[in-house]
């Protein structure tokens, strides 16, 4: 009887035991096909799928990082990207910008022109993560870097005087004892003329500004050896001088002529590259730059790109509507700028949420002890000086005449509806066009 049962549980044992590994290999088997097909998808959708935006018949603008220099989940940093005529294009690269565009499906393998608006490190600090993804992504020529100019010796006493909070005398510090960021600006300024920040050349009167000709230089030279040693290893068979195409070249935009016309340059349209029609018969893609008011940063640029009789321009960061002292009723530079947008890209910020947000905390004596609030605080008052209001981007769309109004680099966080609904809240009274609060990952097409 022993016996019996002991055959038997042993006959069931290694049944179970059979079963156990022949479902183990079943179970093996799909994982590995699992595996095998999200690989083989993931490539496809990366590599394939995702070009199809570069020449389908529409502009594609695509919102890669609608967020400014605060961290948050929701919204990446500044990064614009632009494909038509097939270009990939792409305007800012914030950090971590770039990784987002590639996860969002878009063909960053394609990028090879990149256009920077202004030297700040939230429009900044992704490029090399740009260069080198782009790169290893497939891109196989150089890269070109477009904006701002660098060497340039700039008197102190010719800074643009556009900005009404320069020319304004101020206090070190608000009614409320926080340091006034405007007062810090021209403190900044002095700091530049003193060559406490910048070298200053043999005039005193002078300020050294870095551009993107310092900045490429810099980049290129500090991933050199990670880029000979990658594309070494990789022997990469059909570039073998991948080295070389891993690096950046710069284009500075050359100088708007702000010392000799009456209007410092605000208003001129000045051309930065043109790529010839593709073979589709809808005309060169044509890509402009024009200065804006984003005081103290100087220069700083916006874009304009024209292509198949369609506009899109891009505002970079900009203070309010100022066409340095317009008159009343004397309509801004970006009736100019912006004429006939089909889509305006615009910063934005709500003054009235921001307001919100610094009275709540102002009314926390803890946490206004805290110095990273203190300088929360103060770059919020800060970001109405040389940003814009959302009653105030409407208003320029307006006077473009813009189509679709798209809002971005969207500093307030905007976790709801309700939030969003009223981040926009009061725009429509000065703008009949459609308006967009911007949100990663968004690809607003302009069929042509
Ligand atoms: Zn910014
Ligand atoms: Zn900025």
């Amino acid at each position: 009887m022993k016996k019996t049962m002991s055959v038997a549980f042993f006959f069931v044992l290694g049944a179970m035991i059979g079963l156990s590994l022949s479902c183990g290999d079943i179970l093996d088997e799909m994982l590995r096909e699992l595996i095998g097909s999200v690989a083989v998808d993931a490539m496809r959708a990366a590599y394939i799928d995702s070009r199809q935006i570069l020449d389908d018949g529409r502009i594609h603008v695509i919102l890669a990082g609608t967020g400014s220099p605060r961290i948050d989940g929701d919204r990446s940093h500044p990064c614009t990207a632009l494909a038509a005529n097939g270009q990939f294009l792409i305007f800012d690269a914030g950090p971590g910008a770039v990784d987002k565009l590639f996860l969002q499906g878009f063909p960053v393998q394609d990028v090879e022109h990149f256009f920077l608006t202004h030297m700040h490190s939230d429009h900044m600090g992704g490029i090399a993560n740009l260069i080198n993804l782009s790169y290893n992504s497939g891109r196989r020529n150089v890269i070109h870097v477009y904006g701002p100019d660098d060497s340039r010796n700039l008197s102190h006493s010719l800074y643009p005087p556009t900005s009404k909070e320069y020319r304004a005398g101020h206090e070190t510090t608000t009614p409320d004892g926080l340091p006034d960021t405007r007062r810090i600006n021209e403190l900044n300024a002095v700091d530049l003329r003193n060559g406490l920040v910048w070298d200053v050349g043999p005039d005193p009167d002078l300020v050294y500004i870095p551009g993107i000709g310092d900045m490429v230089d810099g980049i290129n030279m500090a991933y050199s050896a990670d880029t000979v040693i990658r594309t070494s290893n990789r022997q990469i068979p059909e570039d073998p001088d991948g080295w070389a195409h891993n690096m950046a070249v710069a284009h500075p935009h050359p100088d708007m002529p702000y010392t000799e016309q009456e209007n410092h340059g605000w208003g001129e349209l000045q051309e930065v590259v043109t790529f010839p029609d593709k073979g589709s018969g809808h005309g060169d893609l044509v890509v402009k730059c024009f200065l804006v008011d984003h005081y103290p940063c100087f220069p700083s640029y916006g874009y304009r790109i024209e292509y198949a009789g369609k506009v899109v321009v891009i505002s970079g960061d900009t203070e309010s509507l100022m066409p340095y002292e317009a008159a009343p009723g004397e309509q801004s530079y970006w009736a100019t700028y912006a004429e006939n947008a089909d889509v305006f890209v615009h910063e934005a910020l709500n003054l009235e949420i921001t307001e919100i947000m610094l009275d709540a905390i102002m009314a926390e004596p803890d946490l206004l002890a805290i110095p990273a609030v203190v300088n929360i605080v103060a770059q919020f008052r800060g970001a109405a000086d040389h940003h814009t209001d959302v009653l105030d981007a409407a208003r320029a769309a307006a006077e473009a005449n813009a189509s679709i109004l798209v809002l971005t680099h969207v500093p307030n966080p905007t976790p709801n509806d309700p939030i969003k609904d009223l981040f926009t809240e009061g725009m429509n009274a000065f703008y009949s066009g459609q308006i967009i609060l911007g949100e990663d990952g968004m690809d607003i097409q302009v069929p042509f």
